[in-house]
């Protein structure tokens, strides 16, 4: 449930309330708002049955979250949360852009695409060091090399990292090296993994499931808040349905829904949404134009060569023209970018 505070509640009165609340074996978090503070109370909420918070100082009324989730719900916090990247707001004016190589392939190749993504305007360096496929025999990734090569290319470009992490017990390894840690479309239900990252003080991009509602898209962001980290960003990055012309369906309509049922930030990952590098474009104008906080692009010097998704692979002259056509887009939607 949550506690709607008095515009005018001291500082007195919400240490009061958090105490009580507290003393009943219940969760607290507070959410301060521009107008007004928020408390939300989660846990066994039947023993605050016989508790009439209404009647405490401060409090103006005690509203139940009905919503499954609580903590990402708008509810408990109504105004847009904002993920800060050592820097890089996510979930504000300016759109987040994410881009680079589907995999990390070598040191070389990974600096040459991220020079090019930078000067094209991302600030958000992607590509992978564990690679989640679905042939046991198809590259699997550099693994701990692969993230040093992502440290060392952060270090000559300043941008900033995100790469998946699949196994609970690399978390600690990956967030050394990553600036956000990115939990794929195949974990999103690996409810361990999500606790883990729960745990970690660094970002966490969730990918949507191939096959999960938003409500459960919304429930795995729920075990990452309930952990204690609010920074989650999420990433609708298309479904399984009927239409096998394109790789997945990129679930547009989960743009403005997720973004009215949470204060999380929502991004798209048009690459694997459409699975074909020529819909990335007009794809990605369209999830600016439904509110998107951000993109994540995979962009590859040599597709032909890739060691994996070449197909929706961008090369960096095309990103380039793409990102100045999205400038239009945003500017047209009120955002920046
Ligand atoms: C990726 O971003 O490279 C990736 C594997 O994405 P997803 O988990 O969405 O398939
Ligand atoms: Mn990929």
């Amino acid at each position: 449930m949550i506690i709607v505070l008095r515009p005018d509640a001291t500082k007195k009165q919400i240490d009061h309330i958090i105490e009580k609340v507290k003393k009943l074996g219940l969760k607290t978090m507070v959410s301060r708002g521009v107008e007004r503070t928020i408390i939300g109370v989660i846990g066994e909420e039947d023993v605050l049955r016989v508790q009439p918070l209404e009647a405490f100082p401060g409090v103006e009324k005690v509203m139940p979250i009905l919503k499954p989730y609580k903590l990402v719900s708008r509810e408990f916090k109504p105004e847009n949360s904002i993920v800060d990247v050592e820097g890089i707001k996510i979930g504000g004016k300016k759109i987040a852009i994410m881009a680079g190589p589907c995999s990390v392939e070598s040191f070389e190749m990974l600096l040459e695409v991220a020079k090019k993504v930078k000067k094209a305007g991302a600030g958000i360096l992607r590509g992978g060091a564990f690679k989640p496929r679905s042939s046991p025999y198809s590259f699997q990734g550099l693994g701990e090399k692969g993230l040093k090569f992502l440290m060392d290319v952060k270090k000559e470009t300043g941008m900033k990292i995100v790469t998946e992490v699949m196994d609970t017990r690399d978390v600690k390894m990956v967030e050394k090296y990553a600036d956000i840690l990115q939990v794929g479309a195949r974990n999103m239900q690996n409810f361990n993994l999500l606790k883990e990252v729960g745990l970690s003080k660094k970002p966490v991009l969730l990918k949507r499931g191939i096959s999960a509602t938003i409500k459960e898209f919304l429930m795995s962001a729920e075990y990452v808040l309930a952990a204690g980290n609010f920074n989650c960003i999420l990433c609708e990055r298309g479904i399984r349905t009927f239409e096998d012309a394109t790789r997945f369906t990129l679930d547009l309509n989960a743009v403005p829904l997720i973004k009215q049922l949470t204060h999380l930030p929502v991004i798209v990952d048009p690459s694997h949404g459409t699975g074909k590098w020529d819909l990335v474009s007009p794809m990605s104008k369209a999830a600016i134009a439904a509110g998107a906080d951000g993109l994540i692009i995979e962009v590859h010097p040599n597709p032909e060569e890739a060691y994996s998704d070449g197909e929706q692979s961008l090369v960096p002259y095309k990103f380039d023209a793409m990102m100045k056509e999205l400038k239009a887009v945003a500017k047209a939607v009120g955002r920046e970018l």
